[in-house]
């Protein structure tokens, strides 16, 4: 017989284990098995040949690893501001170790006058530093030789059963000595190792707990995130192929009479490189007889509504009707009117549909859809409801699409036997790493170029101090003709003093602007929703100068001569909010602005966003920021790339493996779409057990 693997080992009977400890490891962080035990990843190594002094740390650091000694240990305070003070020394200098929670355990556990080495994030209060709630380590037992030792995810109810990091890192170590090659096979097809010069399966899995240095460890973080995302990958591109290839699609293998009547004679303009590419690319996918789903990216003023004409021209050339859908009633109309005017030459029936057409005209509307005499739709949600029923859609396009959601995508197959192909819009630009997971089963355009002549709006951020000149300038701008949109945060949690901040503001607008010489619309979440649109028609119908408002403008509306931007507390907003908010002006001829007023005091974080905004313009710049300092988890519509359970990889850092991931399990499934040849069933084998409980599949196209 041969012996057994240590794989099969139940983890109760490793030694340092045993039932309690197993029994919390499940119960603490979801590890039931060694395989679960081996993909518990440090998340940091102690470097122990690396301190900062005391004496020279500045305040700019956000950790800080120091090597000293405890001289004194104190509780101070009572209730809830009982806290445990430590004071901290090496031969340079003092900080304070801070502890709120836990008091008694550390109190009982730390040795004074014994060499600890503190690793933690640095506060500055008062001109004093101090670490709350540092991770501490006694230097005893730590072999002088540069080694990384390895640093565990824990709890405090693991610390306190005796799971610390260092109890853990011995249960590694156990592990890790008894480990054979043979417990680990490899799962990567040879020709992939060989190429990208990976490391082993099983030697990863030693360097990624034990690295003999650093050069060892990053090539054991680059194997296993390389192997997470070509899992992920995979599985994701399988899937995608297996949908089109089960759905028809229609093929629009003409390009007639109305697409190359209307772009001959009647585009107002040359289109830009990147409009043509996404056209070429959309005509290809609607030619094909596969289903499109294509997800065009442009950040705002791109041009992407030609783009929408055009796809829809050649739908209407092959016989078919196209449907144009907006998340608000202001954008449907918007499009409505600029479509309407591109094409009126053309003599084609257009319609428009949303709630609040009514009556008589909603059920012309309704008939002539149905009979075909309408071949261009455009409108809102309302295109969906079950009683619009179409002669024959082609083509449905969605514009903005974080505010329509998968159903409301599905509702429209049903609209059709074959299902439509579909274009779906979004001037928030996801980054690449992003749309590769998210959308992986989408196709993704760009259109990454301006129309030519545009200018750059100039972002410039103000304090509190400059208000004066901000209103100096708002005056000279009205006196222009232009106009002005002013936003104030509005968040849940705090609605009423936002609401309160958002009056006051307006109270003194009024006063600086007084009638009859101005007129000051103001728009939030709490109005009525016919008292917002008539507040904003007046804005878009030039009767009012300026426009006082929450985020509710964020999306789509289009006012050329609006040139200024004023974002009040810019600090609270999000990056990509930000963008979407400036991407309101820009839109004429005008050199526009966007003011970014914060407070004096700025957090780190807000002050690098802040920073983004006055340097860039470009979306895509700002997306990849916003993931870097929200990370991954916190971006609108993105939750789900937790359905992957990244273990190692992360999306805001490993573009680079994950580009190469993809274009390897792209080649892999060209060449074996189901994974069945001797070299790849190993791989194939892993991603059916990795994702064995993947069931909201649905939720991420
Ligand atoms: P968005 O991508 O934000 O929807 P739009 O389609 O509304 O952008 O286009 C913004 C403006 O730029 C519109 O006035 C449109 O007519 C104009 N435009 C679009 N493409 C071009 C182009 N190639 N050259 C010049 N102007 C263009
Ligand atoms: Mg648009």
């Amino acid at each position: 017989m041969p012996p057994m693997s240590i794989m099969t080992l139940k983890i109760e009977f490793l030694k340092g284990v045993g039932t309690a400890k197993a029994d919390l490891l499940a119960k603490e962080l979801n590890i039931r098995s060694v395989e679960d035990l081996l993909n518990h990843f440090p998340f940091r190594y102690i470097d122990k040949t690396k301190f900062q002094k005391i004496s020279e740390l500045t305040g700019d650091e956000d950790y800080v690893q120091i090597k000293g000694q405890v001289v004194q240990l104190q509780t101070l305070g009572a209730g809830r501001s009982k806290r445990l003070v430590a004071q901290f020394t090496d031969s340079s200098g003092q900080i304070e170790l801070i502890w709120f929670q836990g008091i008694k355990w550390i109190e009982d556990s730390l040795q004074l006058r014994t060499e600890y080495i503190v690793f933690g994030r640095l506060t500055e209060f008062n001109r004093k530093f101090s670490i709350a709630h540092p991770e501490m380590e006694l230097m005893v037992g730590h072999p002088a030789v540069s080694f990384l030792a390895p640093v565990y995810p824990s709890t405090d109810k693991l610390n306190k059963k005796g799971l610390d990091t260092k109890s853990q890192r011995r249960i590694f170590r156990q592990l890790t000595e008894k480990l054979l090659p043979a417990d680990l096979p490899e799962i990567l097809p040879l020709y992939i190792v060989e190429k990208l010069k990976l490391l082993s399966r099983f030697q990863a899995y030693q360097f990624i707990h034990f690295p003999p240095d650093s050069a060892h460890l990053h090539a054991a973080q680059k194997r296993l995130k390389f192997e997470e995302l070509l899992c992920m990958q995979l599985k994701i591109l399988q899937y995608k192929n297996r949908k089109q290839s089960l759905i028809k699609g229609y093929i629009f293998e003409k390009v007639g009479d109305l697409f190359n009547g209307f772009y001959s004679k009647y585009l107002p303009f040359e289109l830009t490189n990147a409009q043509k590419k996404v056209i070429r690319e959309i005509r290809k996918d609607m030619g094909s007889g596969k289903q499109m789903n294509r997800l065009l990216q442009g950040d705002v003023g791109s041009g992407k509504t030609i783009v929408a004409l055009l796809s829809m021209l050649i739908a209407l050339d092959n016989g078919f009707q196209a449907c144009l859908m907006a998340p608000t009633e202001i954008l449907a109309q918007q499009h409505f009117q600029s479509i309407e005017e591109f094409i009126k030459p053309l003599n084609i029936g257009i319609g428009y549909l949303s709630g609040s057409v009514k009556g008589k005209t909603r059920n012309q509307v309704l008939t002539a859809l149905k009979d075909g005499s309408i071949k261009i739709i455009i409108g809102t949600h309302a295109l969906l409801e079950d009683w619009v029923e179409f002669q024959k859609i082609g083509l449905a396009i969605i514009d903005e699409q974080h505010r329509f959601g998968v159903k409301q995508r599905a509702a429209l197959w049903s609209k059709s036997t074959v299902p439509p192909h579909i274009l779906v819009m979004t001037a928030t630009p996801i980054p690449r790493t992003l749309a590769m997971t998210l959308y992986g089963d989408l196709d993704v355009s760009v259109i990454d170029e301006l129309p030519p002549g545009r200018k750059e709006i100039k972002t410039l951020h103000f304090n509190e101090n400059k208000r004066l000149r901000l209103l100096g300038f708002i005056r000279e701008e009205i006196n222009k003709g232009r106009q002005i949109y002013i936003v104030y945060p509005l968040i849940e949690e705090s609605e009423k003093l936002d609401l309160l901040d958002l009056e006051n503001g307006y109270q003194a607008l009024l006063r600086e602007f007084p009638m009859p010489e101005y007129h000051i619309s103001v728009v939030h979440g709490k109005m009525k929703p016919e008292d917002k649109e008539y507040e904003m028609s007046r804005f878009i119908k030039k009767q009012t100068q300026i426009m006082v408002a929450t985020t509710v403008i964020e999306v789509g509306v289009n006012v050329p001569n609006a040139s200024v931007m004023i974002i009040e507390h810019a600090e609270r907003f999000g990056l990509s909010q930000l963008h979407q908010l400036r991407g309101r002006v820009g839109r004429g001829a005008d050199q526009s602005y966007c003011i970014l007023m914060t407070s004096f005091k700025l957090s780190k974080d807000s002050r690098e966003r802040i920073k983004t905004m006055c340097e860039t313009n470009n979306g895509f710049v700002i997306a990849e920021a916003d993931l870097r300092l929200r990370g991954p988890g916190d971006i609108e519509g993105t939750r789900q790339s937790g359905l992957f359970g990244l273990n190692i990889a992360d999306l805001a850092k490993d573009a680079a493996i994950l580009t190469t991931a993809r274009e390897i399990a792209l080649r892999i499934l060209d060449s074996d779409p189901e994974m069945n040849e001797p070299q790849h069933t190993a791989i194939k084998r892993h991603i059916d057990h990795r994702y064995r409980n993947l069931q909201d599949w649905s939720s991420i196209s």
